[in-house]
C-alpha cells in the first residue's frame, strides 16, 4: 500500500504545556514519518479558512481565541493508512471521552483543548497540507 500524508496541528495547549515532544514521539514510535514541520501564528483569515466547517457554530469564537493564544506547529506525517492511524492514536475529539492510552485521553482537557488537529480524510489532508506547506517544504526520503 502506498504511503499517504496527513496534516497535524499541535494546538496552543500542546505548545504551551510543552507536550509537543512526547506527542511527536508517539507518532514516530508508531512508525509514522515526518515529511515537514513548521511553527506559525494563526491569523484571522487562515483560521477562518481552516475552520470554515465550524464557522457558524456558537463555540467558534472560543476556538478562534484559543487557536491564536500561542503559535501552533504544523506537521506533515506519512505512513500507510496514516489518516485513520493518527485519528486512532489521538482518540475522539472530546478529550473527556477519549480512552487512556490515547493522546487526547492522556493529555487533553476537553472538546476544544484537545492537543492536536488531524485531517479527517485523504481529500481534506491534501487541501490542508497545501494550506500550511509550500512546494519544497514537504520532503520525500
Ligand atoms: P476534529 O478537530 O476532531 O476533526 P471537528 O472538525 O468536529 O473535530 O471540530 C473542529 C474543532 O472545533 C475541534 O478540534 C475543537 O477544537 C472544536 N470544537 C468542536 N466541537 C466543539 C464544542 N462543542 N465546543 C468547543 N469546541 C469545539
Amino acid at each position: 500500500m502506498s504511503q499517504e500524508t496527513t496534516l497535524i496541528l499541535f494546538k496552543p495547549d500542546a505548545v504551551s504545556k510543552a507536550l509537543v515532544g512526547q506527542v511527536l514521539a508517539r507518532f514516530e514510535g508508531a512508525g509514522l514519518k515526518i515529511r515537514g514541520i513548521k511553527m506559525l501564528q494563526f491569523g484571522d483569515a487562515l483560521l477562518r479558512e481552516h475552520y470554515a466547517h465550524i464557522a457558524s457554530k456558537p463555540f467558534f469564537p472560543d476556538v478562534q481565541n484559543f487557536m491564536q493564544k500561542t503559535p501552533v506547529i504544523a506537521l506533515a506525517l506519512a505512513g500507510e493508512n496514516v489518516v485513520a492511524r493518527v485519528r486512532e492514536l489521538l482518540g475522539p475529539t472530546d478529550s473527556k471521552k477519549a480512552a487512556k492510552g490515547t493522546i487526547r485521553g492522556d493529555l487533553g482537557v476537553d472538546v476544544m483543548v484537545n492537543v492536536c488537529h488531524a485531517s479527517d480524510s485523504l481529500e481534506t489532508a491534501a487541501a490542508e497540507l497545501k494550506r500550511f506547506f509550500r512546494d519544497g517544504e514537504l520532503f520525500q526520503y
